[in-house]
């Protein structure tokens, strides 16, 4: 039996967080937020006043590093514990959101620690104490709506990939006013993070007729929309908030594939943005899986009106589409490019494709692979020479 699983409700529009007005039968709201750009815009008074005016009892929680830390987790959940909410509401880009879910794991399961929770689908039910909102400011990870949460142990150097539809929050709020906030970089690397996640998606191994048409729809509005979102296009930011929101839905039930393996691993070795690992990954990874997927993104290429009679050619266009989409948003194509030495690169090639083998997304992947064709995949994408198999 397979299962789809999206939050019960999802705001959009502009001033969606006026919705929040809604929730109703709560008492206490515990917010988690980053840095200081929600509180810098606005956002954060605005969704303070909200909550208030639902009648709810406000706590904040400011501070969320990027990449947000066990120390962090564990402390907001005490927090919570303290303060005893049954709202969560965390808002801001997908870090405070990827923390405050975790939070949430453990101020209902205050026995519990990482190592108890680290396996894909291993969560006790949530939803005892509190129920879980999530106001994205970015528009890439759509952690709004999927069931995955990266924390990291910065002691042992252990990333934790919690994956649990228990942990897919309860109600989305797609506000298009904070999409208009980002920066043009921040808005290329996370769009293409979004193409990303629903090309992976419209291949990978658990997709089904319910995914299919998400990511299908969210490559389209991307393709259409992303350059116009860099150059600061306001109706092109509020389409790529859907967009973004769309390839979460289907990626967080059909889950990813080897470019957010290998972008894990080359993100954390060469400290570069997890969008842009996957920008200059993507062509390679198409090549590599267009093996075994070449008839689906002939029809993700044809879905676009790209040129081809063949599948073969279509497939072609696809790889070329993505690459002139990197382009027109300013994205370097190769990590030489990006700042990676050869001599870095040499050093770390072996690890990173061992590491890569055992990430999670690659048991998605619908080509098989070995660390040796991972390592392939890797020296194009470090220098941009053609992939040949
Ligand atoms: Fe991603």
């Amino acid at each position: 039996m397979a299962r789809f699983t999206l939050p019960r409700d999802i705001y959009f529009g502009n001033d969606a967080i006026e919705e929040l007005r809604n929730l109703k039968g709560y008492k206490k709201a515990f917010v988690v937020t980053g840095g200081h750009s929600m509180q810098k815009f606005g956002f954060l008074d605005k969704l303070e006043d909200v909550l208030k005016k639902a009648g709810l009892e406000v706590q904040l929680f400011t501070g969320v590093e990027p990449d947000p830390s066990v120390e962090t987790v564990y402390k907001g959940a005490e927090a919570m514990r303290a303060f005893q909410p049954d709202v969560i509401v965390s808002i801001g880009g997908g870090s405070p959101i990827d923390a405050a879910k975790a939070m949430w794991v453990f101020y209902e399961y205050p026995e519990k620690k990482f190592d108890d929770i680290k396996d894909p689908f291993s969560l006790p039910k949530l939803r005892q104490k509190a129920i879980f909102v999530a106001v994205p400011s970015t528009s890439g990870t759509a952690t709004e709506v999927t069931a995955f949460s990266v924390i990291t142990d910065y002691s042992t150097k252990v990333k934790y990939p919690l994956a649990d539809f228990e942990i897919t929050p309860d109600i989305a709020v797609l506000d298009y006013a904070l999409a208009q906030t980002m920066p043009a970089k921040l808005t290329a690397h996370t769009g293409m993070d979004a193409l990303t996640h629903a090309i992976e998606a419209y291949v990978a191994v658990a997709r089904s007729p319910f995914s299919d048409p998400l990511a299908i729809k969210a490559i389209q509005w991307v393709f259409d929309n992303l350059a116009d979102s860099y150059n600061g296009n306001k109706k092109a930011r509020e389409r790529m908030h859907v967009a973004q929101c769309l390839a979460g839905m289907a990626f967080s039930n059909a889950l990813l594939g080897i470019c957010h393996s290998l972008a894990h691993k080359i993100g954390a070795q060469f400290e570069l943005p997890h969008g842009l690992c996957n920008a200059i990954l993507l062509p390679y990874v198409i090549k590599y899986n267009s093996v075994v997927s070449m008839k689906d993104y002939a029809e993700i290429a044809r879905s676009l009106g790209l040129p081809g009679g063949t599948d073969k050619q279509l497939t072609h266009s696809l790889i070329e589409a993505v690459k002139a989409l990197n382009a027109r948003v300013g994205i370097l194509p190769t990590l030489r490019e990006n700042g990676v030495t050869d001599e870095l690169f040499n050093a770390h090639i072996d690890f990173i494709a061992e590491q890569a083998q055992l990430d999670p997304c690659t048991g998605a992947n619908p080509r098989g692979t070995t660390p040796g064709e991972l390592k392939k995949v890797l020296q194009c994408a470090l220098d941009g020479s053609p992939l040949n198999f």
